[in-house]
């Protein structure tokens, strides 16, 4: 087996290669335009924790929207609150920054998986426990085996001095009563959880926590099955923003995508794919990850569909 998917990797590496270094690094993050383009790794996990990898796969990246996806893990399940008052589970057809929705729908994002909608999953966790940077940094820590995963400083003070579209949508919220921690420091937290740096294989190692259906890495549970569905269902809807059908026409797999070039997708109850490589196209997805998610899905016909 293993034969296979070192043969199918290798298949996806010479689909992708002519497109390495395509599209934009996202440069509205200072710290995030100094990151050379000409990078790509990618990683397949198995349920078991087998990992395959091709590139680059140990060189860590900014994580960026990928930690929504945790976050909103820590916050479901840990819940007897109902997140789902303060924000939507919508696709939103715009940009992941966008305030135009938020003014009209009274200050309740469409979904977790956009800036919004994760500042207020941030709030509740910060709420909830007091640190919502460490808790997610743990539950990292924990899945990937790497007790030196952390944030990259530089990235989310550069994040912090520029980021004047998110402190806009957290002051709207807070104008409609939808905050519950004062908004500088949900801001804190939050960029600090997008700046963890992580690698394909340990993002991927990371990923399997969905894959298992909640299960974690040492076999205690931190979502029901139905919670891990409920939230690779949003992955697929909503993970990858305005591209969301797009990706689910062309790969099929529930995804989410950050701005750092990294994405994470699932085939649940057999592996964790993760994909990164710098350049992004214009909905701010990785352009060579997405297409590398693409080879993946065509060679082996692994999908939800
Ligand atoms: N930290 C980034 C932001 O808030 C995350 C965006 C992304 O990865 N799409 O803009």
């Amino acid at each position: 087996m293993s034969e296979y998917y070192d043969g199918v990797l290798d298949e996806v590496m010479e689909r992708v290669r002519p497109y390495v270094g395509a599209g934009t690094v996202a440069d509205y993050i200072p710290q995030l335009a100094k990151v050379d383009p000409e990078q790509f790794g990618f990683t397949m996990a198995t349920v078991g924790g087998d990992l395959h990898s091709i590139g680059s796969a140990t060189t860590r990246f900014s994580m960026q929207s990928i930690t929504k996806v945790f976050t909103l893990a820590l916050v479901m399940g840990r819940s007897d609150h109902n997140v789902w008052a303060r924000v939507h589970r919508e696709p939103s057809g715009n940009a992941f920054n966008s305030l135009y929705q938020l003014e009209f729908e009274n200050g309740i994002a469409r979904n977790p998986f956009i800036n919004p909608g994760a500042i207020v999953v941030t709030d509740q966790l910060l709420n909830d426990t007091g640190d919502a940077f460490t808790a997610l940094r743990d539950l990292l820590r924990e899945e990937t085996g790497s007790p030196d995963l952390d944030t990259d400083h530089r990235t989310a003070s550069s994040e912090l001095a520029t980021g004047d579209r998110n402190r806009a949508l957290a002051y709207l919220m807070s104008g409609f009563g939808n905050m519950l921690e004062p908004v500088p420091e949900v801001l804190d937290h939050y960029v600090r959880q997008c700046a963890i740096t992580i690698s394909c294989e340990e993002l991927a190692l990371a990923g399997l926590l969905l894959a298992r259906h909640g299960r974690r890495a040492d076999g205690t549970s931190l979502l029901d099955q139905g919670q891990a569905r409920r939230i690779m269902a949003l992955m697929l809807t909503c993970g990858t923003y305005d591209a969301a059908g797009e990706f689910a026409y062309r790969i099929g797999l529930p995804c989410k995508s950050g701005v750092g070039g990294g994405i994470l997708a699932i085939v649940p109850g057999r592996y964790s794919l993760a994909a990164w490589g710098p350049g992004l196209g214009e909905k701010g997805n990785s352009v060579s990850a997405a297409l590398a998610l693409e080879a993946f899905t065509d060679i082996t016909g692994f999908s939800v569909f």
